[in-house]
């Protein structure tokens, strides 16, 4: 097997620690978990950019083929049809990404538990690096605003959204314990609201829903009274925060996310003025334990990863307009 330890290079390459300027790393073999996905395809798509293998590993249970259609006759390209909740075995580094959100179902906390478990255990195995795409929801419905790494969050452990909350907090917990107790070199990544093209049209999230109900000349449907917040961070700026991780010295965790605070009502008027002056808003109930607010503190990132990100919503909301339209045409 392919022994080449992805980030063998890690100790002295961090942009903190003074990369030089036009550094490349050798290439590497990346497992990617989820890699069909919104945010998996697209870091698929930077990885084999800079040279480096790519392994997909995912059930399409969000994700979709066409993601990644492109790279199927890449030779240095690989998708696999597999549920992480099943050991697999590979030689390989590992980059976990997979989620599931969308409805909160019962089995999302034995997906991102048993997923990060055998994840873990074959980047124990194998001694690759592993990056845990983990989520500002650990923060629960914040006390603390911004949030900042070094919150312990609330959340409900028994309410509607825990299985994705717990899940992800256990999820970093055992990433932690297998670093400690296991010598596996670890990343963790806490991603704010991301979007952009490729996400997937109808599980749920608040920009897919406006923009696929503005283009489909439907209300756009806000819940509660709107006036809970988020911050909203487009694909690329995310892409280049995780690359940053994986390559940098620091396990983290690091908030990735941007600082443009909205709120829903705000975010229904900038999806209005990018699509349609004429789209309407229609209240509807909230779902229990919404987060009233949300809004990352980067300061770690900025220092520590050199890493900020520089799309703002206004920016990055056409390009994904542009690829929602073109999905919508085609249904
Ligand atoms: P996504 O749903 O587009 O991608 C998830 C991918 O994982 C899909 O391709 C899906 O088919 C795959 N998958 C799900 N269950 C699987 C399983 N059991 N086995 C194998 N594959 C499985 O979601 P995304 O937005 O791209 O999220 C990617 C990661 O980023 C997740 O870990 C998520 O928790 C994290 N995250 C995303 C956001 C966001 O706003 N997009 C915010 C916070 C955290
Ligand atoms: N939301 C909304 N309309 C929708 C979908 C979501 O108003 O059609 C609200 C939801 O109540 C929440 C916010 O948008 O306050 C963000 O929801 P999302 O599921 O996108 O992300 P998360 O709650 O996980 O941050």
């Amino acid at each position: 097997p392919d022994r080449r330890p992805l980030f063998s290079f890690a100790s002295h390459t961090s942009s903190a620690s003074g990369v030089p300027p036009g550094f490349r790393p050798p290439p590497r073999r990346v497992v990617v978990t989820g890699g069909a996905g919104f945010v998996g395809s697209h870091l698929v798509d930077r990885l084999l950019e800079q040279g480096d293998s790519v392994i997909v590993v995912d059930n399409f249970f969000t994700g979709r083929k066409d993601n990644v259609a492109h790279h199927l006759r890449n030779p240095r390209f690989e998708l696999l049809r597999h549920d992480v909740v099943e050991p697999i075995l590979l030689e390989n580094h590992v980059l976990h990404l997979y989620i599931i959100k969308s409805g909160f179902l019962n089995n999302y906390y034995k997906t991102n538990v048993m997923g990060t478990l055998n994840m873990l255990g074959l980047a124990k195995r194998i001694g690759a690096r592993f990056l845990l795409t983990s989520t500002s929801e650990v923060y629960g419905d914040p006390l603390e605003h911004p949030q900042k790494e070094t919150y312990w969050g609330h959340v409900n452990p028994i309410g509607v959204r825990s299985c994705y909350d717990e899940g992800k907090r256990t999820a970093e917990t055992l990433t932690m314990d297998y670093h400690r107790g296991g010598g596996v070199e670890v990343r963790i990544a806490r991603i704010f609201n991301t979007y952009g093209p490729r996400m997937c049209l109808d599980d749920g999230r608040v920009v897919s829903n406006f923009v696929a109900q503005a283009l489909r000349r439907q209300p756009m449907t806000v819940y509660g009274d709107g006036k809970q917040t988020r911050s909203f961070q487009y694909v690329s700026d995310l892409v280049a925060g995780l690359m940053a991780l994986m390559e940098g010295d620091h396990i983290g965790p690091f908030n990735l996310g941007n600082p443009g605070e909205f709120t829903m009502l705000e975010l229904a008027q900038v999806v209005k003025e990018t699509i349609d002056p004429m789209a309407t808003i229609e209240f509807k109930p909230n779902t229990a334990d919404d987060p009233h607010m949300r809004k990352p503190d980067i300061t770690k990132a900025k220092h520590l990863l050199r890493w900020e990100p520089k799309v703002s919503l206004r920016e990055g909301l056409p390009l994904m307009v542009k690829d929602f339209r073109q999905r919508i045409l085609d249904e």
